[in-house]
């Protein structure tokens, strides 16, 4: 293996990893298996394998709805992505004690969906978001599934145009496609002459809209980019395809493994960056072993 020029410097960006809201909802989960020794988790804590092993050691259980469902007499958590009411409801029902982890901004998200779906029974509710996401079915719950959820400008089809309307967005949403959607339904309206029945408001998270930013400076500032991420995070595709397009020479990466298996890097400088549910630790082990990587190269060089 030949590295054309020696690398000199591995970098982790310091502004990947955790957002507040998976922060938050680890942390919960630590505290509690801390004192109990064991919780069960409805769903993955986060989207990424290892952070996930790392907490099944602790002693935590991811069950499914379904397996929610048969459960009595115990404790819950309840991850940042949020719950639709049904799942409050059952665990009412079955004596189940929730920890509720659902992160700030998605609740408040919920509780102003719920708002303008109570309002006007009438209006139309659409979720730019992605079908099947745990926070898309926490919001479309707020509808009572009366909710339309729209993945992309494909779905215009399925919109009632003389109907009042209300658009969100799942908040990892990409915001340029967002803000397309909303060009576009804006134009659909108004050929259907009802231009004034269509509103639409920011939901997007702030973190999420920053972390696109800066990620897009980060990667540019490099020769390469290793971005770690699980491959379920919609958040991790999001940010990397922002990373490839800013460098073109960005390798995703889900396990420590695959480092050893990428092309040999070209070049002076690498980034290592990640997703909002990239733990940093694993960042750091991913520089560890392109460090040792990268050594033994240029020991056989
Ligand atoms: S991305 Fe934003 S909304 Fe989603 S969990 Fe993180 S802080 Fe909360």
């Amino acid at each position: 293996m030949i590295i054309n020029k020696p690398i000199t410097e591995i970098i982790i960006d310091q502004n990947s990893g955790f957002c507040a809201g998976v922060i938050n909802a680890i942390r919960t989960a630590e505290e509690w298996l801390k004192r109990e020794g064991t919780l069960y988790c409805l769903g993955d804590i986060v989207h990424n394998s290892e952070e996930m092993q790392r907490l099944a050691d602790m002693g935590l259980r991811v069950i499914t709805h379904e397996e929610f469902r048969q459960l009595r007499h115990t404790r819950v958590l309840i991850r940042a992505h949020g719950e639709p009411p049904e799942t409050y409801r059952i665990a009412q029902e079955n004596d189940i004690e929730i920890i509720d982890a659902t992160c700030k901004v998605v609740l408040h998200l919920q509780h102003t969906i719920r708002q303008y779906f109570e309002e006007d029974e009438n209006r139309q509710i659409l979720i730019f978001g992605k079908q099947g996401h745990a926070e898309v079915i926490g919001l479309l719950g707020q509808t009572d599934g009366k909710g339309t959820v729209i993945t992309s400008l494909d779905d215009i089809g399925k919109i009632d145009t003389s109907r009042p309307t209300m658009l969100f967005s799942q908040t990892t949403q990409n915001i340029d496609e967002y803000r397309r959607l909303i060009h576009a339904l804006e134009e659909e309206f108004a050929a259907a002459g009802h231009r004034q029945l269509f509103s639409h408001t920011d939901t997007i998270c702030l973190s999420v809209v920053n972390r696109a930013k800066q990620i897009q400076e980060f990667a540019s500032h490099y020769d390469a980019i290793i971005f770690v991420s699980g491959e379920k995070s919609s958040n991790g595709l999001y940010l990397y395809n922002i990373c490839k397009n800013a460098n073109p020479n960005t390798f995703f990466v889900t396990t420590l493994d695959q480092i050893d298996q990428l092309p040999a890097p070209n070049g002076k400088s690498i980034g290592i960056c990640g997703a909002t549910s990239t733990p940093m630790w694993l960042m750091q082990e991913a520089k560890d072993r392109l460090s040792k990587r990268l050594q033994i190269t240029e020991t056989i060089k």
